[in-house]
């Protein structure tokens, strides 16, 4: 049921190809008016739970439509604008937005289910000190209820992060915010670290994944997943995996106790409507 929902619209314009035909300059320039001009807009990507599959939330994804370059991918942009700044404004108008999106779900949802969202926050909005106003307010004027939010921040991002930096994270989880730890894995960070962070997510980073795609899968990558989705349920944090492509790998990290997952399998990242239509037809 869900594979058939996948399909994009375009695609992403090859990062590779994209180097030579765009300079870095050209695109750093462009980001300011672009965010006046409105040429940025947001796809969703829907999270499963493993159990029943079922629709669990979103996660908004920033894309660019670049009037000369087409549909750019935030690899393609989203560095460019956290070393000007511009990730600032750019990231509150996502969150902005993406709120306005779930609440929008919530009063029209079949069954008034919580629909959830997941916003991600790169390391310059998470030192920026109007994080939590910005954050309190957006929620505030939409009336979505902190808990339905969830901020994804990388694992690389809070590697070694003080108390100071923690703080807003820690205020926003205490009103509820959910705080998912990004790309976990990748990070090389120190996993006694883990009770130190206000984190209630962990997010499994889609190179643990990939071994498990075709069988027969790769029994250390099972291993390792089983002891990390043990080590988060001991120390009450959920579990999603990224990049789930096959249905042979959302059968094995089911039984391995993985609790939401993203990936191809399921849907990829499109609009709003698509994924209305989505959550609509499991509540029947
Ligand atoms: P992420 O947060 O880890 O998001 C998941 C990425 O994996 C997305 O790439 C998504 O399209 C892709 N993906 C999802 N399912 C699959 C799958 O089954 N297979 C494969 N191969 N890929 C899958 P995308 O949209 O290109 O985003 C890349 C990164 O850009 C995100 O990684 C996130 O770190 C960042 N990003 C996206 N939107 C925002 C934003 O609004 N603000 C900030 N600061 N960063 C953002
Ligand atoms: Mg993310
Ligand atoms: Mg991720
Ligand atoms: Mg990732």
């Amino acid at each position: 049921r869900a594979k058939s929902a996948g399909g994009n619209r375009y695609e992403i314009a090859d990062p590779e190809l994209d180097a030579r035909a765009i300079t870095r300059h050209g695109l750093t320039t462009a980001l300011p008016a672009a965010l006046e001009r409105g040429e940025f807009f947001i796809e969703y990507q829907p999270l499963v739970h493993m159990d029943d599959g079922s629709v669990h939330g979103a996660e908004a994804l920033v894309r660019w439509h670049h009037p000369q370059h087409g549909v750019l991918g935030p690899d393609q942009f989203i560095p460019l604008a956290e070393h000007t700044g511009l990730i600032v404004p750019l990231g509150r108008w996502v969150l902005q937005e993406a709120v306005r999106q779930a609440m929008y779900w919530q009063e029209n949802h079949a069954d008034g289910g919580p629909l959830r969202i997941n916003v991600n926050l790169s390391p310059t909005q998470l030192h920026h000190p109007g994080l939590v106003t910005d954050t309190v307010a957006v929620l505030e004027g939409s009336g979505l209820a902190p808990g339905a939010l969830c901020l994804e921040v990388t694992e690389s991002a809070l590697i070694g992060a003080d108390e100071q930096l923690l703080k807003p994270l820690r205020q926003l989880a205490d009103m509820g915010v959910d705080i998912a730890l990004d790309d976990f894995g990748t990070g090389y960070s120190n996993l006694a670290n883990l009770r130190r962070l206000p984190v209630s997510v962990l997010k499994l980073d889609r190179s643990f994944t990939q071994g498990m795609q075709h069988l027969p899968v790769d029994p250390v990558d099972v291993k390792i997943v089983e002891g990390i989705v043990s080590l988060a349920h001991s120390l009450e944090l959920a579990v999603t995996v990224e990049g789930v492509e096959t249905g042979a790998q959302a059968e094995q990290l089911r039984e391995l106790g993985c609790d939401t997952a993203q990936g191809w399998y399921y849907a990829r990242p499109g609009p709003p409507d698509r994924l209305h239509a989505l959550s609509l037809a499991d509540a029947v």
